[in-house]
């Protein structure tokens, strides 16, 4: 800009400002057609979006680092940075360029930031994933009561939940929300308490979340007079509540999305399920942290995106709602039963657009024509569905989706009349209004595209007129429109009546030119008719959201009713094709599973072509049993059991069908699932520290609804203290905890609990062992196993022949050294068992045939010297 150290351009001190007033946001500062980044910002901006860097003028002596996207492009710079973790504050020029330079040549265009994009505040389906939430939480503390609110401001749904801090994790491990907002007075270890979840951490001044003034606001944005009317709220809740709604606010400069009212959720109608066990089940991603293979890639069969992120919902929130479920189960019967219209259904839903995301950018007014479009098709489709099912006796909660889809019809109509059907991304490309919706427009949409045949047509008739035939219409840039005749005429036309009509403006050398009252209207309509059919598409436009706006309630509703249609269609659809069963569920403690299967592992076997054992299983205390120990070899199937036994359950609670010939649930309160020896380095605790942190929330939060899964607990540690902790774990869940419980170990000697315990029973995978080698049978039966078969797994890894060997002949060296010493077995040697000392396994002993043959090497050796050391051999 080549001024003067020290001195600042008057754009430089507008960037200036506005950049002090969003410091932890990089500025996306508009200049024409480019967002310029400058300073800081330009440098983390260029390397982050991979763009080059380059220098604008200078402040206070130094170069202004600087870089630049172009706004058409802008969505995609955007997504990048948000999913790299940085905000931005996106300032537009708030008046043409031409208005200030009315107010002097120097005048720098009024500019202002419009909108803050944040990880939580997203709106645009390119910054979105179409199947996932974006969940924006708030998260604080009122004395001793301390709640989360959490909404999607992209579905304006909005709802809040009493969260006691011990609480926080494991509800944002179910929700994972992509930013929280907390008190700027909240304690330090929250950030990184939060930070672990992976959703960004806002801290905003404690008097967002001041339940008093979070009243206020919420009364104010809902126009009600008392919050009594959505539920009673404690103050945290409403503190909570009210510090989202102050974040919108900050971040949308004012504007707010449509919002639901809060729906406070009862957690006790929840199952618990903590991080550990969402992870370990693999429910929406798996181990490795990809999406298939993951329990939802498996079993969804939804055919939108709001129903795939219905059913993702509901499997992170199974409930215990025993008449919820029977209403869910009731209608996947309907939808099983009748194959053509659940086929129909599915077709048409599949035209379904995201309803009410495009509803929330109307309503932010960030919305194109195609959001108004695709709310068209969306209530569409809703109508098609409507009249599809009406001759059916639905379930009662089909016909009140049913009902929710319609009385639409004065909107449908009006979107459908007025939205052109290949209406352009962007409201300024112009032609998002249907021809003959609005005369007017027509009118100069007809001008501008047809000015020629205008002109052509009032040359017919001015040359009537005037009763000159050589009489014509032209346009040059000097004049514009003209009417031109031969000089010859000229008398003529400059006489009374006709120069009433044409007024003289210029004569050539060969022509005179006239122009008419008629002509230079219709010129400056020409001129303006472009503009003018774009500013009442915009006015059209704009009434139709506020068509739309007066209708966002129902339309919300309608969106709900079209989502939970999906997921019910989808699961109909899974179970017929799948061959899954209703199961019966009630508030008993009953657990009996017939046949039952794990859903992910069956579907991959399917696809190679193998199939699946189904196993049964009992955890009823009533039927004498409750905790199941389960030994059996590697590799036999044991953590694939565990596992399938606590999807079904979940399945079964989020109101599906089974992968089961039958299964009788009483409803959980807690699914506890674990497995032994996996770190957590990145928290900084050991193999061992992790098992036994778990295995301590268990043992101490499990209730007598819970359903725990323990797989191989205590293997992170030595032999004995490993089987202590598995010992004294088994006792403690059940004795005190009295949960159903299933437990796989490789300790055989936890077997003998089950004389002891009467709620214990012993269940192993049977293998047959034929010639040395196994195999699984993965069928589980009643009874403990003999051994792991450890060797004879490691050989089938491909473990080198050396080493298995070697394993074969200590395991045979350690197990004849324990009969001698202790002719009871293992069990009866360790103190825990037994009165006597304990005696570890001595080192392995190495024979004096392997010393021998450890210094041959058979390649040196002729024929003669190969028999000669089988004689030598033999001594030995
Ligand atoms: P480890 O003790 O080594 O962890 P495990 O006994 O827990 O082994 P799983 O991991 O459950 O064994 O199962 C091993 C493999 O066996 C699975 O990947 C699957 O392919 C197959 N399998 C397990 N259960 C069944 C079954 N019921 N029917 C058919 N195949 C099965």
């Amino acid at each position: 800009m080549g001024q003067p150290a020290g001195t600042i351009t008057p754009m430089m001190a507008q960037y200036l400002e506005l950049a002090e007033e969003h410091q932890d946001a990089l500025l996306f500062f508009r200049m024409g057609d480019f967002y310029e980044l400058f300073f800081d910002d330009a440098v983390q901006a260029a390397a982050a979006l991979d763009i080059s860097l380059t220098k604008r003028g200078k402040h206070l002596g130094e170069d202004i680092p600087m870089c630049g996207v172009p706004v058409h492009a802008a969505e995609g710079y955007l997504l990048t940075l948000i999913r790299k973790g940085f905000r931005v504050a996106v300032c537009e020029q708030l008046e043409d360029p031409s208005e200030a330079k009315k107010r002097g040549s120097k005048s720098v265009v009024k500019r202002g930031v419009t909108r803050l994009i944040t990880p939580g505040t997203l709106s645009e389906d390119t910054l979105l994933s179409a199947r996932q939430d974006n969940f924006l939480a708030a998260f604080t503390t009122v004395r001793d009561d301390a709640a989360l609110a959490w909404c999607d401001m992209s579905t304006g749904a909005f709802y809040v939940s009493t969260c006691a801090p011990k609480a926080l994790s494991p509800q944002l491990a179910r929700l994972a929300p992509k930013e929280v907002l907390i008190s700027d007075s909240a304690e330090p270890a929250l950030d990184q308490q939060i930070g672990e979840t992976g959703a960004a951490v806002t801290r905003l001044s404690a008097v967002n979340f001041d339940s008093t003034s979070a009243e206020a606001r919420l009364l104010e944005h809902y126009s009600v007079a008392s919050l009594d009317a959505f539920g009673t709220f404690s103050r945290a809740e409403t503190g909570a509540l009210g510090a989202i709604l102050s974040y919108l606010s900050i971040t949308q400069k004012g504007r707010l999305p449509f919002l639901r009212r809060p729906v406070r959720e009862a957690s006790e109608q929840a199952v618990s399920i903590d991080a550990a066990t969402r992870r370990n089940l693999e429910l929406t991603k798996t181990l490795s942290g990809e999406t298939s293979g993951s329990l939802l890639s498996t079993i969804d069969r939804t055919v939108t995106g709001p129903g795939t992120r219905l059913l993702t919902n509901r499997i992170t929130n199974p409930i215990r709602d025993l008449v919820v479920l029977e209403r869910r189960l009731d209608n996947i019967v309907w939808a099983a039963e009748n194959d053509p219209v659940r086929a129909h259904l599915r077709s048409t839903l599949k035209r379904a657009p995201d309803l009410s995301r495009a509803l929330t950018r109307v309503s932010l007014g960030r919305a194109g024509p195609r959001d108004l479009l695709a709310i068209r098709t969306a209530l569409g489709v809703s109508n098609d569905i409507s009249k599809a099912l009406t001759p059916f006796a639905l379930p009662e909660q089909i016909s009140a989706n049913a009902r929710d889809m319609i009385g639409h019809e004065t909107l449908l109509e009006n979107l459908t009349k007025a939205l052109d059907d290949n209406a352009p991304m962007l409201l300024r490309d112009g032609g998002c209004v249907a021809e003959g919706y609005d005369a007017e427009l027509d009118a100069q949409r007809n001008l501008r595209d047809d000015s020629r045949s205008i002109v052509a047509g009032m040359q017919a008739e001015y040359a009537s007129l005037a009763g000159v035939t050589a009489l014509k219409i032209k346009h040059n840039n000097v004049l514009g429109y003209f009417i031109e005749t031969p000089a010859t005429h000229a008398e003529r036309m400059m006489a009374v009546p006709l120069s009433e009509t044409f007024i003289h403006r210029q004569t050539t050398a060969n022509a005179v030119r006239f122009t008419t009252v008629e002509l230079s209207e219709l010129e400056t309509k020409i001129l303006n008719a472009g503009a003018q059919a774009l500013a009442k598409e915009k006015e059209i436009f704009d009434q139709l959201c506020t068509e739309v706006l007066g209708a966002a309630a129902k339309l919300h509703l309608t969106a709900q009713a079209l989502a939970e249609l999906d997921v019910t269609t989808a699961l109909a659809e899974l179970a017929v094709s799948q061959g899954w069963t209703r199961p019966e569920l009630d508030t008993s403690k009953t657990f009996v599973i017939q046949n039952g299967r794990h859903p992910v592992v069956e579907a991959a076997l399917k696809r190679e072509g193998k199939s699946f054992i189904g196993n049964d299983t009992d955890l009823t205390r009533d039927n004498g049993q409750s905790l199941w120990l389960l030994t059996g070899p590697n590799m036999a199937g044991k953590s694939t059991f565990l596992r399938q036994n606590a999807l079904i359950t979940l399945l079964a609670q989020i109101g599906s069908f089974v992968p089961a010939d039958a299964a009788q649930i009483g409803l959980v309160s807690q699914i506890f699932s674990r497995v032994g020896a996996s770190d957590d380095l990145a928290r900084g605790r050991s193999t061992f520290m992790v098992e036994m942190v778990e295995t301590a929330a268990i043992l101490n939060q499990a209730d007598e609804y819970a359903l725990v899964i323990l797989d191989e607990i205590g293997r992170g540690t030595s032999t004995y203290d490993g089987l202590s902790i598995a010992w004294a774990t088994v006792e403690h869940l059940h004795e005190i905890n009295q949960c159903r419980t299933l437990f796989a170990t490789h300790y055989h000697e936890l077997t003998a609990l089950a004389e002891r315990l009467n709620y214990v029973v012993n269940a192993t995978v049977r293998v047959k062992e034929w010639d040395g080698e196994i195999v699984f049978l993965h069928e589980v039966i009643q009874g403990a196993a003999d051994r792991s078969y450890g060797v004879q797994v490691a050989k089938l890894a491909g473990l080198p022949l050396s080493v298995t060997q070697r394993a074969q002949d200590v395991l045979a060296n350690l197990e004849a050294e324990n009969r001698k010493g202790h002719p009871g077995g293992i069990a009866d040697d360790l103190p825990l068992f037994s009165a006597q000392p304990a005696t570890a396994p001595t080192a392995p002993i190495v024979s004096k045939a392997d010393a021998f043959l450890e210094k041959i090497n058979p390649d040196d050796l002729s024929p003669k010297d190969a028999l000669e050391l089988i004689y030598k051999l033999k001594s030995l």
